[in-house]
């Protein structure tokens, strides 16, 4: 094959309804799909997702698209694979996610390669949870994955154009986690992002947060909700800490309880009203759209596409929304530990747009012990001139005091003196979405590494110099 050709085939000329959809400002209505496991047959596997994709996308009023989602095992198709086998007319009308787990770079690579011939134009990056088998460091750590910033860059960068997409946890609670995942994805968009996922959850409040970081740092990029329709088994399995990375309050596992008890029809009309109230108060929270999680057979995908067309129209006015949405929750406290942390003011009080920059509170002051101090000032000492030392000159002392793995490039003096490569994924660029509520590590069930560098800096007053790095190539 010429160049010319190669280049025309990984390039191709047509336009892209979902990215128009969104910079446009309507709102989009995404129904999330999960690759089939492995074991299913593929003509099986494509004929259920081509059923699901034709009910979604004959919808004519309001835009509706289609999220084919990755698992985090390598056991099971990759989306990028499964929804290039989908009739080639809509593939502009797709997201899907490329997880970087189990993956190195030349994995990731042949899959864009299979995307870009199919002619798929939406791809959401994301580096991918930690799955069950790997949670001890030792298995971690021997298991390629590549970050969600280094699957940006490749989307965006010749041969590809992709319309490229991040994920975002906001539903964090310390402020270093909270911190960390939006210094991290201020990171995916100077990585290439133009658009933005959030994982899912059900804290409008963090919600709300997140539009106004967004704002407040001028990053005007569409930016779509991932919200929940729960079945009976999923709630129970929510209950039981059966989904990564979603953390229950006391409140909402006791709400979920009472709703388990209802009948099967009462169940579900409570789960509707919630998706309802929860998809129009993210269009007048400033979202571009929302994603939905459980509703996947046909049918049931037809009926949320209405319900949420219906309750687009019931709301206009965030007032009446807010009275409603406030009565619905009946003072439920969703924040999963009592030390929640709220970076605004009166949040959930205010609309979007408002008239007034949202005012910041003060972060809490950092907990850092005597000892830590001590070890901050010695290894200050000792490797205060490291920044940009190559890999060679790293001593014995080096790595027994930092952790030191020999990066490319030293960044010891601006990560505090922790080495960041001791991250068991080797998430260099910030927290994952994985980080537990109170900022341990799920693997090490230590301290996160991001976390601590954080927490230094905020001691060190140096916090902004850390959001500062998220432009710094590393
Ligand atoms: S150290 Fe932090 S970023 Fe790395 S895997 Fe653990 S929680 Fe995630």
């Amino acid at each position: 094959m010429s160049e010319t050709q190669l280049e025309m085939n990984l390039n191709p000329a047509t336009g892209n309804r979902l990215r128009d959809a969104l910079e446009h400002g309507d709102f989009v209505t995404l129904i999330e799909t999960q690759v089939p496991p492995a074991e299913m047959d593929r003509d099986a596997g494509l004929q259920r997702l081509e059923a699901l994709e034709k009910t979604v996308l004959a919808r004519s009023e309001g835009y509706a698209a289609l999220a084919v989602v990755d698992n985090s095992s390598r056991s099971d198709w990759r989306a990028a694979e499964l929804a290039s086998g989908l009739p080639g007319d809509n593939r502009d009308r797709h997201l899907v996610y490329l997880s970087g787990a189990e993956m190195d770079e030349k994995s990731v690579s042949d899959l864009l390669h299979v995307a870009a011939h199919a002619g798929l134009r939406n791809i959401a990056a994301v580096s991918g949870e930690i799955p069950e088998k790997l949670r001890t460091a030792r298995s971690c750590s021997q298991t390629p994955f590549t970050e969600s910033t280094d699957i940006l860059r490749m989307l965006t960068s010749p041969p590809y154009d992709f319309y490229a997409g991040a994920t975002v946890n906001p539903f964090q609670y310390t402020p270093y986690t909270l911190l960390g995942s939006y210094y991290k994805m201020a990171k995916k968009f100077s990585c290439g992002a133009g658009f933005l996922v959030t994982q899912a959850g059900w804290d409008m409040l963090k919600l709300q947060s997140l539009t106004w970081y967004l704002t407040g740092r001028s990053m005007f990029y569409p930016h779509i909700a991932r919200l929940i329709l729960l079945s009976p088994e999923r709630a129970d399995s929510i209950r039981s800490g059966g989904m990564p990375g979603i953390k229950l309050s006391r409140d909402m596992k006791k709400m979920l309880d009472r709703e388990l008890t209802l009948s099967k029809n009462q169940f579900e009309s409570v789960q509707y009203r919630r998706l309802e109230l929860q998809a129009a108060g993210c269009r007048l929270l400033g979202f571009s759209g929302v994603q939905i999680c459980g509703a996947d057979i046909p049918a049931k995908a037809e009926f949320v596409l209405q319900r949420i067309r219906a309750a687009l129209e019931e709301f206009s006015s965030f007032e009446t929304w807010l009275d409603e949405y406030n009565a619905f929750m009946a003072g439920t406290e969703i924040a999963p530990f009592a030390g929640d942390f709220q970076l605004y003011d009166r949040v959930l009080h205010r609309n979007y747009p408002f008239d007034a920059p949202p005012e910041t509170r003060e972060l809490p002051e950092p907990e850092v012990s005597l000892p830590e101090k001590a070890g901050y000032f010695s290894r200050s000492f000792l490797f205060g001139e490291t920044e940009g030392e190559r890999p060679g000159r790293s001593g014995c002392l080096k790595r027994l005091l930092t952790g030191c793995r020999g990066c490319r490039v030293c960044h010891l003096p601006v990560k505090n003196f922790i080495c960041h490569e001791t991250c068991p994924m080797k998430l260099l660029n910030g927290i994952c979405g994985d980080v537990d509520a109170d900022g341990d590590c799920p693997v090490t069930g230590r301290e996160c590494v991001h976390h601590r560098i954080l927490r230094l800096a905020h001691w060190r007053n140096r916090l902004p110099e850390q959001e500062k790095l998220i432009f710094t190539d590393d």
